[in-house]
């Protein structure tokens, strides 16, 4: 479903991702853990291109983007294969709940708008906020905010989801319900890239757990072998700070 060969980004001087090499399955759950500042956001970004790798290829289900020559229409192309879900929900203040759920079906593909609500309302029970459909995102809680930024993911049909630490801003009490909520489209088979520091959720959520640090990928297994037997020292450094 993903292929990402030589993936490798600097910000000016500075390299950020050195020749990343990965595989997902259709129907796999990924979670990325790390120390901050190790490029897990930056990976998660280049690939739907939101930065400009400076070198590699990523392919996501059949559409191939490669940073030494491609289009705009190349690039949209492998847009429309992933939706993105944010720490800060990125919802729209001034658009209701269903309206949210809306956006992408309607100013993106263009799709009917009773065609879209229709589909946003399935979303929405989905989601279990069917009673939101008309609340608008300060009526909700951080919790529920989250779920309606998985929701817009959830619309668009994406075959991938990419989720850069979707529990980080919220308050502790509200982590659950956002985390049961993936914890179902993992079980569902819905393919997810997940940066996390919820430990709990990558051990017992994920099929794989990847650990980065140093802009690279240090090591990757089953969560039952990462976690109980990690091979490299900042591995076993982290986990210990973490856990
Ligand atoms: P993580 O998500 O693991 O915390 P990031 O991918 O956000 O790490 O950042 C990795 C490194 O890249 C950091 O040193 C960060 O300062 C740098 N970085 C990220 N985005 C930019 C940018 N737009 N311009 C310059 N440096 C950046
Ligand atoms: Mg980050």
């Amino acid at each position: 479903m993903l292929e990402v060969k030589g993936l490798t980004k600097a910000f000016a001087d500075k390299a950020v991702l050195s020749d990343i090499d990965l595989s997902v399955r259709a129907g796999e759950t990924v979670a990325i853990i790390g120390p901050s500042g190790t490029g897990k956001s930056t990976l998660l970004r280049c690939l739907n291109w939101l930065e400009k790798p400076s070198a590699g290829t990523v392919t996501i289900d059949g559409v191939t983007v490669s940073s030494l020559s491609y289009t705009t229409n190349d690039v949209l192309a492998l847009r429309r294969k992933t939706a993105f879900v944010f720490q800060q929900y990125a919802l729209f203040k001034n658009k209701t709940a269903l309206a949210n759920i809306m956006e992408p079906l309607v100013a993106v593909q263009k799709r009917p708008k009773p065609e879209a609500k229709k589909t946003a309302i399935k979303i929405l029970a989905k989601v279990g906020l069917e009673d939101k459909a008309n609340a608008y995102p300060a009526q909700l809680s951080g919790g529920q905010q989250q779920r309606i930024g998985i929701g817009r993911a959830l619309a668009t049909q994406s075959p991938v989801i990419l989720f850069d630490e979707p529990t980080s801003a919220l308050d502790p009490e509200k982590v659950g319900e956002v985390l049961d909520l993936m914890k179902a489209l993992a079980e569902q088979q819905q393919t997810m890239l997940v940066v996390t520091h919820e430990m709990q959720f990558a051990r017992q959520v994920a099929d794989r757990v990847l650990f980065m640090a140093d802009g690279g990928i240090v090591e990757q297994g089953a969560p039952e072998h990462l976690f109980t037997n990690p091979q490299d020292p900042r591995t076993k450094d982290f986990l210990a700070r973490v856990s």
